[in-house]
Order: structure tokens, then sequence, then C-alpha cells
């Protein structure tokens, strides 16, 4: 390994990927100096639990740290509370909050996301709320100790982790989406429509093709209105409407952005030096090169440990295989691969007793498989997507085929 000890790498963003670029760099023997600009109020956390665990419930969560105690002093990595305000790609360095400015060798862009701003009357009245960071959660955490009523807006993945995680607390929840089926853009509808049913039976008012006009307060508290001239009273609103990647110092700074910081395949921006990774990073499909972007746990890991070793000088391309989990209430929801509006679903199992897959094929290919409170399918599944696997409908649910199975014959073959 090449001597790198008068290198350095800058991190902006202190996530999940941020944490793992540095985490990643020093496995991979990186010796130079690593900092990671930290600009929330908290020590690095995990996201996922705040939709979840930790507004259930008698919660008593505390939020989940990203690494253990003594990490930062043991692997030499510098956790600097500030944000970058700019990048100057030219100088090699960046201008921090306070003013100082900090050079660097390699600069890894892992900004994440923000939440979309809700587009109606009323979205910034108090008791109306988003929830993207600990500070969000904790204060929903507060409101929901007094509430009776909650108002979703937007039933996409946070929006029904969060009405589930109020309903089992004993709340009125209604939840309001314009679309015809809830998690419409990234499950099938077979999968979409059993979770309407799924919600429905456990007590969520979950309207569909009903959007929010506007959000009111008077003398009895808020209400929402709907598309459909109805008004919901609640005590209070969280919305869920999408995120936006943070690209603005990338954009700033020269670099190339199109929903995202555009990077090529092995994670670099288009300025040398400068990597991106995570939620902002929108990246080409290894076989279609056609850009994506994911937000999701797995994508963000992946990809900053591929970073790591980009920024080392390994050339390969990123081609991991993105999984995706959802909980709500005790629905466990995993997703292997990436669905398209037309793949063909294929039913594994019985959707009536709770646990199932859909396998979906794209032009006789598996190119994604859904699992609902079916573990062991998932972790098959993710063994299977993403090799060109070509499959019929019949083969799938013809008596004794198992993913399982399946999974464990293709595993000894070399991908
Ligand atoms: C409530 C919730 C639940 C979720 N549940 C799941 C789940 O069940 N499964 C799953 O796979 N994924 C889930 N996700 C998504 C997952 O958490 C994200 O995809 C992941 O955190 C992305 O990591 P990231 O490091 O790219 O971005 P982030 O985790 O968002 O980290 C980016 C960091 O950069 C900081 N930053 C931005 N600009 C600057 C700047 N100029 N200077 C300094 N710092 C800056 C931000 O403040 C933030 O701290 C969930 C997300 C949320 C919000």
């Amino acid at each position: 390994m090449e001597n790198n000890s008068n290198e350095s790498v800058l991190i902006i963003g202190a996530g999940q990927a941020g944490i793992q670029v540095a985490d990643s760099l020093r496995a991979e023997g990186f010796t130079g100096a690593v900092t990671i600009l930290n600009d929330e109020a908290h020590s690095p956390y995990q996201r996922p639990p705040l939709s979840k665990d930790y507004l259930g419930p008698g919660s008593t969560a505390e939020p989940l740290p990203l690494r253990g105690p003594g990490f930062f002093a043991d692997k030499d990595i510098t956790l600097l509370a500030a944000s970058a305000v700019s990048v100057d790609t030219e100088a090699r360095s960046v201008t921090l909050s306070g003013g100082m400015s900090l050079g660097y060798t390699h600069l890894v862009l892992a900004t994440g996301a923000a939440n979309r701003a809700l587009p109606c009357p009323g979205a910034d009245l108090e008791g109306v709320h988003a929830l993207r960071t600990l500070t969000d959660a904790k204060r929903l955490q507060d409101s929901l100790s007094t509430a009776r009523k909650v108002v979703v807006i937007g039933a996409g993945f946070i929006g029904l982790e969060f009405a589930a995680a109020a309903r089992a607390r004993g709340l009125e929840v209604t939840v309001l989406e314009f679309a015809p089926r809830p998690m419409g853009r990234a499950l099938s509808a077979t999968a979409s429509d059993w979770f309407t049913t799924r919600h429905l039976r456990d007590g969520i008012d979950l309207r569909l093709n009903e959007g929010v006009a506007a959000i009111h307060r008077d003398a009895h508290g808020l209400s929402v209105e709907s598309t459909t001239d109805t008004r919901y009273p609640a005590d209070l609103v969280l919305y869920g409407v999408g995120v936006n990647p943070r690209t603005e110092l990338a954009q700033a700074a020269g670099l190339e952005t199109e929903n995202g910081i555009v990077v090529d395949a092995a994670l670099r921006t288009s300025v040398p030096g400068v990597w991106a990774v995570g939620d902002c990073a929108s990246f080409p499909h290894l076989d279609s090169g056609a850009r994506m972007r994911l937000e999701s746990v797995q994508n963000a890991t992946d990809q900053a440990r591929h970073a790591a070793r980009s920024i080392l000088g390994d050339e390969s391309a990123y081609a991991r295989t993105p999984w995706f989990w959802s909980a709500q209430g005790a629905i466990r929801l995993q997703i292997a691969g990436v669905s398209e509006p037309g793949d063909e679903p294929v039913l594994l199992g019985d959707p009536e007793s709770g646990k199932f897959s859909i396998a979906l094929l794209r032009n006789g290919v598996l190119a994604a498989v859904e699992s609902v409170n079916s573990p062991a399918d998932h972790i098959a599944a993710r063994k299977l997507v993403g090799r060109g696997l070509a499959m019929t409908p019949e083969e799938i649910t013809s008596p004794g085929f198992s993913i399982k199975a399946l999974a464990k014959t293709v595993a000894s073959v070399p991908a």
C-alpha cells in the first residue's frame, strides 16, 4: 500500500454515508488525516428508528448512535461540529460556518437530503411537523404524548411508519395520499394494495386519491382541509412528501448536478479530488447506465465503502444490488432490487397469511423481490437479483419452487 500519511480526506456530512467513508478509509489502511463535518446538534445517529421504535408506544428508546463510544478517538478521526458553507475546488479548501477554512487532498460530499416543503397554505403552522432529524423526532415524541388525533400527509414510507407508530399508541390516525396507492413509486401495485387493506384493518383511516388543500388553526386547534373539501381535525400533523438531495454546496462550487450530485461509476464527481455518496449522489446504473439516486441505508453504506476504496486508487465500478426495508407497526417490508412500473409481478406465498413475497420480472429477468414478513426470502433474493437471471412466471409458481432453494443453487455458481 502507498504511503498516504501526507494526504487528507475531508468529509462533509456526519450521517450514515459520511461516517462510513471515514471508517472504511481507516479499514483500508489510509493513514492521513480524516475530518468529518457534523452540522447537526447531536452526535452521529441512525435515522431509521426515528419513524419507528423511537416514536412507538411507551418508547423510552434512545437514539441509536452510528458508532460506539471511543470510535472517533480510536480511529484517529476528527469529528468537527461545523457546517460547510462553500467549497473552493481550485484551492482545495472548504470554508466553515465559523469562517475558518480547511484544506483537503480529497473531499467527500455526504450531505444527504432535505425534506420537500409542503406546498399548501398553513404548512408553517405550529403543530405541523416534518421528520428527518433527531431534533424533529424529539419534538414529535413530545407532541405525541398529548395528542389524540393525528393527520399524516403522504403515504410514503415515512408517513406510513409514523402512522403505524401513532396508531400503536392508540391515537386516531388519518392518512391523506393524493395518489391512488400508498408507496406507489417504490412498490408493485400488488404489494401496495395489500398494505392499504392491512393499514385499514389496523384502524388507520387511509384515504387515497385525496390530497391536502390547506391546513388551518382556530380556537379548536388544527384542521386539515383535503382536496375533497373534507376537514380533518388534528392535534398534530405530520407530512412526508419526499426529499430533495442536498446539492447546494456542490452547485455553488460548479460541480455537475442533476437530481443529485453527478458521479461516475467510481463515485467521483465532475471535479477532480471530489467524491459524492449516499442520498445526495446521482450515480450510473451499472447495466443500463441510467442515472439513479437512492435513499437507503444500504446505498449510503455500500457507496461509502466503495468511495473509500476509490480514493485509495481502486478504479472498479460501483455495482451493489440495492436493498431496503421499512417497518410499519408489526409489518416488515424488505425489497431487493429496484422495481419499475412495467415489471411483471409474480406472487410467492399467500398474502392472506400476512407473509409473502412478490418477484418482479423485467423482460423475463428477475429485477426485484418485495418480501412482507418473509426475511428468509429477502436474504435469498439479495443473492439472486442483479445476476440477470432469466425466469418465467410458470417456473416461479410451479409446485416446490422456493426462492431460498434457488439462491442456494445459484450461490454456488460465480456471478
Ligand atoms: C425518519 C427516517 C427513517 C428512515 N428509515 C429507513 C429505513 O427503514 N430503511 C432504509 O434503508 N433507509 C431509511 N431511511 C433513509 C436513510 O436513513 C438515509 O438513506 C441515509 O441516512 C442516508 O445517509 P446519508 O449519509 O447519505 O445522508 P444523511 O444521513 O441525511 O446525512 C447527511 C448529513 O449531512 C449533513 N450536512 C448537509 N449539508 C451539510 C453541510 N453543508 N455541512 C455539514 N454537514 C452537512 C446533514 O445535516 C446530515 O447530518 C430513513 C430516513 C429517515 C429520515
